[in-house]
Order: structure tokens, then C-alpha cells, then sequence
């Protein structure tokens, strides 16, 4: 069975398709990567090598209320950037539910190949 190996945007995980993983798929479906939690959605699901996915955000848990919601870009794209010890970039978001302020940090400031650290 021939199986499509997609890495993952966030943190390059390799995520594993098989064929029948991919009958399933609808374009609109979303996949969840197992490593880092960012959400995909699947947008073109022909055959072979046919296959596209749209970077969607990453799950995350706030640390305050302990209720889980997504890091959108549009949402990183409002949030402040503010310089942390060591002069490490961190990206300020609010949570949804309890409105906490949440720090996160990307390893990289390149569009797609950041990663998150809880
Ligand atoms: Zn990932
Ligand atoms: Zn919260």
C-alpha cells in the first residue's frame, strides 16, 4: 500500500498517509499532528502525489485556565512581540477564555517553520 509521507509546516514532523488513511480524507477535513498538535486542512486529496494541506494553527492549552484553543496566524499577526531574558523573542497571545496573557516562543521568525514550546 503506498503511503504519503507529508512534513509536517510547524515542526517537521513526518506525518504518515496511507491509502486508506487518505479515502477517508475529505478536502475541509483537518489533520491534527501528532507531535506538535498544529491543525492542517486538507484541501486537495486526488491520487499519488496529489495532495495539498493548509496550515490552520496549533492547539495549544493555556496554562491558566487549562482550556485549549488555536494559534492562528491572524492571531500571532495581532499579537505583540516582545523581547524576554536572554533577548529571546517572545510572541504575546491572549487566551480566549480567560483572557490571560500567554508568551510563546518560535524557535524560528520564518513563516511556517516555527516552533512552538509549551
Ligand atoms: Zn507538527
Ligand atoms: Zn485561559
Amino acid at each position: 500500500m503506498a503511503t504519503l509521507e507529508i512534513d509536517c509546516p510547524v515542526c517537521a514532523e513526518v506525518l504518515e498517509l496511507t491509502d486508506a488513511d487518505r479515502a477517508d480524507l475529505q478536502p475541509g477535513d483537518v489533520i491534527v499532528c501528532d507531535s506538535c498538535n498544529a491543525e492542517m486542512e486538507v484541501t486537495r486529496n486526488g491520487g499519488g502525489e496529489d495532495f495539498e494541506l493548509e496550515l490552520l494553527g496549533v492547539l495549544t492549552q493555556c496554562p491558566s485556565c487549562g482550556e485549549e484553543f488555536d494559534v492562528t496566524d491572524e492571531l500571532l499577526q495581532d499579537a505583540p512581540v516582545i523581547e524576554g531574558v536572554g533577548g529571546v523573542t517572545v510572541t504575546v497571545v491572549p487566551c480566549p477564555h480567560c483572557h490571560a496573557r500567554i508568551e510563546l516562543e518560535f524557535e524560528e521568525p520564518q513563516d511556517l517553520s516555527r516552533r512552538y514550546h509549551p
